[in-house]
């Protein structure tokens, strides 16, 4: 390997992601259009450290949904190094949370439910699984940011 293929190598770019803060904040979020897919906190896809390779940069979109700091470390290797297996997954889950979008949208505009009355619907099944009133009040308050995101017209 000469000096200038080493040099290349080197060279790294400003996160995508995060604009090389390290950080995603709101208006990442919002800019990559992921309002109900991520929250503000460190990147991951540079891993906090604000730089990435350009080869990081052709192997996953910078907007993947799967790809956030709740992946295990190992995960998130695979995954930029083009794991068939991972990649598979990061696809399941995002027509997953598509799907619970679409649900919840359906479940609002047609069926005509308020948010308490979905969260009740999903939390049905596993009443008594002791899920708290922590985990029920964040998804009434993911549920109406579905309901105002779709008012927005998104
Ligand atoms: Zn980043």
């Amino acid at each position: 390997m000469n000096f200038i293929t080493k040099l290349f190598q080197k060279q790294k770019i400003d996160c995508p992601r995060c604009l090389g803060k390290g950080n995603v904040d709101w208006e990442d979020i919002r800019r990559l259009r992921k309002e109900l897919r991520w929250a503000p906190g460190q990147c991951a896809y540079c891993n906090g450290t604000g730089k990435v390779s350009p080869g990081t940069v052709s192997a996953l979109n910078v907007d993947n949904t799967y790809l956030t700091v709740d992946l295990p470390p190992e995960e998130r290797k695979r995954l930029l190094d083009g794991d068939k297996g991972a990649i598979q997954r990061a696809n399941q889950y995002e027509t997953q949370v598509d799907d619970f979008i679409k649900q919840i949208d359906y479940l609002h505009f047609v069926g005509g439910l308020d948010s308490g009355k979905i969260a009740e619907f999903y939390f049905l099944p596993e009443s008594e699984s002791g899920k708290s009133q922590t985990e029920k009040q964040e998804l009434i308050e993911y549920i109406e940011k579905v309901i105002v995101n779709r008012n927005k017209g998104r």
